[in-house]
């Protein structure tokens, strides 16, 4: 099986795509909603968005399989990374270069698979695609689609929406010291991230004097559902709760696990009225979730503490999040599933 080769513009690439500030980072909602959209419209099982290091092939997002990276010299898209646009092919079998990919004689057993090149800067950094376990054909007026497709999954890489606090905290690390920085779990930040963007974000408050809000979220009788549906379905919660807080939330907005069942969101540039108006969207939307435990319906509320500088005086940001705690503490006393602050 022959590797791609390294394209010759390969340092330049590796540049364009590490100024970025893109690789190892949480995961985002406005990339599922694209590689969502390809699985609707193709009718296809796996769709993903894949950005390619030096020797990794690293998922930002991905539907249908649980995968956030892969050895770069197995990777089928870093063949695309050198045409000019896009490889398809209709039945990986009959192709030299994929015949005894290991994608394609074990595991997943691929057939098909279309992916079209990401730029930045002019240099080939990733690829948007798309795979099935069946051979397919793609017609002209499929590709026209990708095309779209793909330039708008361009659009959103060149667009940094991470907040700068984030950016700055990425931009400082290495590839083994950000992914330490990730949840393995949830793909939001870790405990030690969420809270090294804590301490920026009040730096930077101190300069700007804007205000900004904490919500510590807390899963209610998280217990109770472990013990009676059992831990892999908590995981699940976990899980789907985590997906649900990065679509309420502004691209700018980090959230982070906190603890086991306790998430922690930090946002700039926001008020305690606005953060208070959020947190009802956040329960809202968390009421509309629901769950299958053996063909039971499960579902599970959150209870929410806020806390914003424009609100209360405090000396540092433990203080706030002290007072963010409080807060949660009296949510869960007034009945759970509601925001106190
Ligand atoms: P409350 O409404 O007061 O928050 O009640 P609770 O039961 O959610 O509170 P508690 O903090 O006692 O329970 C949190 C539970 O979360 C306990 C622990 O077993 C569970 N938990 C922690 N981490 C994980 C995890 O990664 N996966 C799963 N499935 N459960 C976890
Ligand atoms: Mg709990």
């Amino acid at each position: 099986m022959p590797a791609a080769a390294i394209p010759e513009n390969e340092q330049q690439r590796l540049d364009a795509l590490n100024e970025l500030g893109i690789l190892y980072t949480p995961l985002e909602d406005r990339f599922d909603r694209i590689t969502r959209t390809l699985c609707r419209m193709f009718y296809m099982p796996i769709a993903y968005v894949s950005l390619i290091d030096k020797e990794t092939q690293w998922i930002k997002s991905i539907q249908g399989l649980d995968l956030i990276d892969s050895p770069r010299n197995t990777s089928i898209c870093a063949h695309t990374l050198l045409v000019d646009e896009c490889i398809i092919c209709e039945d990986l079998t009959q192709d030299e270069r994929f015949k005894d990919n290991p994608f394609v004689t074990s595991g997943l057993k691929v057939r098909f698979y279309a992916g079209f090149a990401l730029k930045s800067r002019g240099q080939n950094i990733g690829t948007l695609c798309m795979v099935d376990d069946k051979p397919r054909e793609f017609s002209k007026e499929d590709v026209a689609t990708m095309r779209d497709l793909t330039s708008w999954a361009q659009t959103e890489i060149n667009l940094t929406q991470l907040s700068e606090v984030q950016i700055q905290l990425i931009t400082e690390l290495d590839q083994a010291q950000r992914e330490a920085k990730i949840d393995g779990l949830s793909g939001l930040w870790n405990q030690g991230a969420i809270k090294e963007v804590l301490k920026r974000a009040h730096h930077r408050h101190l300069i700007t004097q804007k205000p900004y809000s904490l919500m510590m979220v807390d899963i209610d009788n998280f217990k109770a559902i472990n013990d009676t549906h059992g831990h892999p379905f908590g995981d699940q919660i976990i899980t789907a709760i985590a997906e649900d807080l990065r679509k309420t939330l502004r691209p700018t907005d980090a959230v982070g696990r906190y603890g086991g069942d306790e998430f922690l969101i930090i946002l700039e540039n926001c008020p305690y009225q606005r953060a208070q108006e959020l947190s009802q969207r956040i329960l809202a939307h968390n009421q509309g979730l629901t769950f299958i435990s053996k063909g039971e319906k499960v579902t599970c509320t959150i209870s929410i503490g806020i806390a914003s500088t424009d609100h209360i005086e405090i000396d540092s940001p433990e203080s706030l999040l002290e007072y963010a705690d409080q807060s949660l503490y009296q949510a869960k006393e007034s009945g759970r599933n509601c925001a106190k602050g």
